[in-house]
């Protein structure tokens, strides 16, 4: 991508409302833009960002052996109802809306009552089972505060999955493996090492529920951390009889803000009861089928992954992550030597696949590097007449200060597989 193609501009200043850390970030460098308060539209890079940490959740679930779907965001009241979930003195941040003859109808702002309906259409005996199914879907919430940037927003895309399987021992089994995606999903997102395992309440059918919680300022959650076992308690359950469960002791925690990334539920046989999802088992006996929730928050991590990783200076994406996997800088002005070589240089990668910034703009240094830095793409390469004197390339890392030069050749080695004779 060429920068002067970008429709986007960076900005040096943004109007003083925005009071978070990640929008105020995201929003100068030009990756969301804000429609309402907790809403955002996602541009270009923005996109790219949020269809990389997609991307790399989609990974972990195929892995676990999730099929993709996509279920509707318009939900019917009478489904809701069965489970209890309709009404708004049970469920406070329903969006309602109407058809034309009045019938009433929700945005879903979760999927366990469409999915279980759904899969009464396929399970019918234990030979169906197991089934694991996920989306990334929009919610909706009409959440009481939104003041964490793309944290907490109104609209939002979720990862959802839900296991289905024939005994509690089954539900369990995927229950840690899905655990184990979790934690290979937030190492491949950056924010591994902060985030941890977080024991949270389980509803009816289990003791807990697991929360991936993320130690982060602007989190809105406190949690407990045991730095030993790596794992927290969740504020709310902080009980003497949780601390005996998990054979910890009180003087060994620190409490830390912390923002929930993802969470996971055991449901037992909640949903399937109440909207008739059974199957029979090898003696011909019907029996409720076992369920697990699994959900994750792109936008939320992503948010994270601002507040966590970005410096003074703006953003610094993990590879994974990345808008671009390389951002080029040429301070040559079009037609001149270094310019042509910069071309040249990002032709080439653009010819191998290897996605490229180029900023092409006839901008100062400073400025162009203040934008690199911004934007935070993991490595800068600049292309002068003084790199080009000194042998080729200026590569730098955006979150160190140590800088190097390489030639062309070379660089293009270290984004795609090729020998030298392409070259
Ligand atoms: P919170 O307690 O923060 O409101 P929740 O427990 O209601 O979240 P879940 O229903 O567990 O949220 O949703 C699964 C995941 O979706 C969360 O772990 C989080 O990553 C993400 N998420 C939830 N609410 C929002 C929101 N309003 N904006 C962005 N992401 C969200
Ligand atoms: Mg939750």
């Amino acid at each position: 991508m060429r920068q002067s193609q970008l429709f986007t501009k960076t900005r040096k200043e943004i109007s003083g409302e925005e009071i978070s850390k990640n929008a105020e970030l995201l929003t100068k460098a030009g990756y969301i833009h804000k429609e309402m308060a907790g809403v955002y539209a996602y541009l270009p890079l923005g996109q790219k960002v949020i269809q990389n940490v997609i991307h790399v959740i989609r990974d972990e679930m195929n892995k676990i052996d999730g099929q993709e779907i996509t279920m509707t965001a318009l939900q019917e009241k009478s489904l809701w109802e069965k489970t209890d979930r309709w009404d708004d003195e049970k469920v406070d941040v329903w969006f309602k809306t109407k058809l034309k003859n009045d019938t009433e109808l929700g945005l879903g702002f979760t999927h366990e009552e469409a999915i279980t309906r759904l899969m009464t259409q396929f399970i019918r005996s234990y030979r169906d089972l197991p089934v694991y199914a996920y989306q990334f879907q929009t919610k909706f919430r009409n959440e009481t505060r939104a003041k964490s940037g793309i944290m907490r927003t109104r609209e939002f895309i979720m990862k959802d999955l839900y296991s289905f399987c024939t005994t509690k021992e089954e539900q369990e089994n995927y229950y840690e493996k899905a655990k184990q995606a979790y934690i290979n999903i937030f190492n491949r997102l950056g924010i591994g090492e902060k985030t941890y395992l977080t024991f949270a309440s389980g509803g009816t059918f289990s003791k807990y529920s697991h929360e991936f919680q993320t130690v982060c300022d602007a989190g809105e959650d406190e949690i407990y951390i045991h730095d030993g076992k790596k794992i927290a308690i969740n504020k709310e359950v902080m009980l003497p009889e949780v601390l005996n469960d998990l054979g910890i002791k009180e003087e060994e925690l620190r409490i830390a803000k912390a923002s929930e990334v993802g969470n996971i539920f055991n449901l037992g046989t909640k949903f399937s009861e109440a909207l008739d999802l059974n199957y029979v088992d090898e003696k011909q006996e019907k029996k409720p089928v076992w369920m697990g929730s699994y959900g994750i928050g792109p936008a939320r991590v992503m948010g994270v992954i601002v507040e966590l990783l970005s410096d003074e200076k703006g953003i610094v994406w993990p590879n994974e992550v990345a808008p671009y996997a390389l951002h080029i800088v040429t301070l040559g002005k079009k037609d001149s030597d270094s310019y042509k070589k910069a071309e040249e240089v990002y032709n080439k990668l653009k010819d191998h696949g290897v996605d490229v910034l180029f900023d092409d703009r006839e901008l100062s240094a400073g400025e162009k590097f203040a934008d690199s830095d911004l934007i935070g793409i993991p490595m800068r390469a600049v292309v002068s007449d003084k790199s080009i004197a000194s042998g080729g390339v200026e590569i730098k890392e955006r979150k160190g200060d140590k800088s190097e030069i390489i030639t062309e050749v070379q660089l293009i080695k270290m984004y795609t597989n090729c020998c030298d004779d392409c070259h």
